[in-house]
This record gives C-alpha cells, structure tokens and sequence, in this order.
C-alpha cells in the first residue's frame, strides 16, 4: 500500500469509554475521527485525524437544503487473539464511490480513505469492544459545504469518518422478526437514487417504518415503485427467499442497494454449491409459493444484524408465518459462517478480513 501523509492530532481529553457489555447502537463515539476536504480545483486534500468534535458548517450550506450527502456503514471485529479485523473494507469504499457518482460528489481515493480508516481505529483501538457480539461500527461520509441557495452540486466537501462501539444485535441469539408488506409508500423508483446510500432514501423511509412500528411489526418489506408488485427490500436490508429448495434474491435493478453481506451471502452459497437465482420476485409469487407450502425461508441481510431471519410477513390482512416463525437452516449456516469469518473463528478462505495493525 502507498505511504500517504495523514496528519495525526492526538486528544488531550480521552473520554471515559462505555461499559462494553452494555453498550448500545450509535450513541457512544471515539476519540478522534478523520477528515478530509475536497475544494474545486484542488481536488480532495488534507486527509488527517483530529480528535472527535463537533463540526461548524454554515446554515446556507448544501447539504442542510438538498440533501447533497453519501454515507457507508461497516464493522470491526476484536478476535479472541485481540487482533482487530474489518470486512470487505475496499466494497464500502467501492460503494461509497458509486454513491458520490449518482451524487454529483467528487471520486475520492479508495486507499488514501481506507489507509485513514486503519490509522483511526489503530489510534482508537482500545475502543474496539472485546464482548462477544460487539464490534466498532464505522461510519463514513462525505457532505456538501459550500453556502448557497441555487440547486447545484456544491464545489467543495467534507469526508468525515467517525467509529461507534456497539452491542451485539441479537442478545439471546439469532431471532426472527415479524415484516409488513409495505403497500402505500415506496422506498426508491428506478432512475432514483434507491441504489446509492445517500440520506434522502432513509429520511423517506422512516413514515412506513414509524406505521409498521405502530402495527407491531419490526420493519417493512419494500416493492417496486411503480407497480407495487415485485419485492425489492426489507427495512434497510437486502432480502433472500428459499422456495421449494432454491435460493432466490431481488435481481440489482437501479432502485435497490448492492449490499456487501448480501454479496457475500451469495459467494459463500456458492462456494458450497447452493445455487442463487438474481431475479425479479414478486409478492404474489411469494404468496403462492406460501399457500402450496413451499416458502420454506426468508432473511434480511446487512451489516448491522448480518441475517435476519423472517418469520412472519403481513401481506393484504394475511399472515405468512414462515418456517413455523423459527430461524431456517440456511439462515443458521449463514449466518454462523459470516459471523465467524468476520469474528475470526472461522477460517476465511476467501481473504475478506482485513487485518488493522
Ligand atoms: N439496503 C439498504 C437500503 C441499506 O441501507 C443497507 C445497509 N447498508 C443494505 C441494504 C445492506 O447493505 P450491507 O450488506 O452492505 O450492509
């Protein structure tokens, strides 16, 4: 790897860090974060870590008005060995690349920001939590800065990383969730931006979430935008189905996020030989396929809960209890191989882990 020139400003205040076996999503932060700025011209410059503070950004800025913004999420794992392992870093940065294109944000360079990655959380590390189920969440993004009114893309940026200890997902083990079939609201339209992570996507999708949430159910499950008839995601994860013995997914088609575990869940199928039909499902086949009795399983994946097993989806006043609302097989192996590659108990026979010195 090249040797870039990170500037490091060390905290002087080191803050007291949360009890690990109690901690939550999101609300605690490390010591220091990275930065980067990008000014027309200039290109992107000064990559450096700073200790965390808030940031000062004036109200006229962009992205406060149209949203102008891409952002990743990813994990890093403490093995029992105390080495600290991230998975498939170079997709999210890939990604994130792909989020600026369909953003009008400027490409930044993949290693430069994942060699700032590693020497954040080496200088954090003590901050990667060592209980079983937690890791150090990541999150970096990139927003428009410049203060101005006109719809336009801004002609300067911040790219920002900041890390977050967070609690296991599951507490007493992997555990199925109940799913509506979202049928008003719709999550992203082709030729949108549903296959970039950028903020407007999620700030439309918390008005379906907030209904199902009143409902009881734990997330929704999302169609096309146009015909409401194929199924495109669940909450903010991609979405796999086992009917009559095979695997199948939502076909990428623009509108839904290429997501890395759901990647990788096809890889790892593959490398045992389960084929995964990319196709284009729709709600209605999955209900067929429920009343002959075959819907034998469906999960979620992403970063966050890596599978999330299905076991009820509310569909037009029907409830399609799946597997008997218990964690299918091939969620299980799917889960159990992801977590212990990612963990480092599992051998990683596909060079996904990437080791922080
Ligand atoms: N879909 C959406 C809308 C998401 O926000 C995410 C989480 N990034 C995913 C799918 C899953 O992606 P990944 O497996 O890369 O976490």
């Amino acid at each position: 790897m090249k040797d870039f020139d990170i500037k490091v400003e060390l905290t002087k205040d080191k803050k007291e860090k949360p009890a690990f076996d109690q901690l939550s999503f999101g609300t605690n932060f490390t010591d220091h974060m990275f930065v980067m700025d990008y000014t027309k011209g200039q290109g992107w410059h000064d990559p450096r870590i700073i200790p965390y503070q808030p940031i000062t950004l004036d109200p006229a800025a962009i992205v406060f008005h149209y949203g102008q913004t891409v952002f990743e999420g990813l994990k890093a794992y403490r093995t029992k060995d105390e080495e600290i392992l991230l998975f498939r870093p170079d997709q999210n940065m890939k990604r994130l690349n792909r989020s600026n294109e369909r953003l009008c944000i400027p490409v930044f360079d993949e290693e430069l920001a994942l060699a700032g990655l590693k020497k954040l959380i080496s200088i954090d590390k003590d901050w990667v939590p060592n209980v079983e189920g937690t890791s150090l969440y990541i999150r970096p993004f990139i927003f428009a800065t410049e203060p101005y009114l006109g719809v336009a893309a801004s002609d300067t940026y911040r790219f920002l990383i900041i890390l977050s200890p967070v609690g296991a997902y599951y507490k007493e083990g992997i555990n199925p969730v109940k799913i509506a079939v979202e049928q008003e609201y719709v999550r992203a339209v082709t030729g949108g931006t549903g296959n970039a992570k950028t903020a407007g996507n999620y700030a439309g999708s918390l008005k379906a979430q907030v209904v199902a949430d009143a409902a009881g159910y734990s997330q929704v499950l999302w169609l096309d935008g146009k015909e409401k008839k194929y199924i495109e995601e669940v909450g903010s994860m991609n979405v796999f189905f086992k009917i009559n013995g095979e695997v199948i997914t939502p076909v990428l088609n623009g509108s839904i996020l290429e997501g890395i575990t759901r990647k990788s869940v096809i890889e790892l199928l593959n490398h045992w030989d389960i084929p995964v039909v990319e196709r284009k499902i729709s709600i209605d086949e999955i209900f067929r396929a429920y009343q002959e009795g075959v819907l034998e399983e469906a999960f979620g994946t992403g970063t966050a809960a890596v599978i999330s097993p299905i076991g009820e989806l509310f569909w037009q006043g029907e409830k399609l209890v799946i597997n008997n609302g218990e964690t299918g097989a091939i969620s299980k192996k799917v889960y159990d191989s992801l977590t212990g590659i990612q963990t480092g108990t599992k051998e990683d026979p596909f060079g996904w882990r990437v080791k922080v010195e």
